[in-house]
């Protein structure tokens, strides 16, 4: 298909969500369909994690309030160390805000809040080559 998506059996889909009940509701979708998926919970875990797993990490699912780390941060962290593939924003409707800003610090593409398994799929489907062998 598509050359130049990065090809979902190659490596694993990076979740960062520091509020449990989301982190654990998202990470079981992807599960559930034998999305390989870590899943850490702010954004200096993201970064660690990035760090020890360069070329494997696909994808990003980004948090944006998040403890220590807040997810822009995180991003603009991730851009500097080279980090080039989709980072897509999970916002929050509340906040009309975060998407322009999610933009500005690098990321590529958001879903609101609450996600639904439809929004995490096609955006699987838009930034990874899905096909299964
Ligand atoms: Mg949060």
């Amino acid at each position: 298909m598509n050359d130049e998506k990065p090809d979902l059996k190659d490596g694993r889909i990076l979740l960062v969500e520091d509020d449990f009940v989301n982190g654990k509701i998202i990470s079981r979708l992807l599960e559930m369909d034998n999305i390989p998926t870590d899943w850490v919970k702010n954004g200096k875990e993201a970064i660690d994690f990035y760090l020890q797993n360069k070329d494997s990490v696909l994808m990003v699912f980004m948090d944006l309030q998040m403890p220590i780390i807040d997810g822009y941060k995180a991003t603009v962290a991730l851009r500097e160390n080279g980090f080039k593939r989709p980072i897509i924003a999970m916002t929050a409707n509340a906040y009309c805000d975060e998407k322009t800003k999610s933009k500005e610090a690098g990321m590529n593409d958001y879903i609101s809040k609450p996600v639904s398994k439809m929004d995490l799929f096609m955006m699987i489907e838009k930034w990874v080559n899905v096909d299964k062998k």
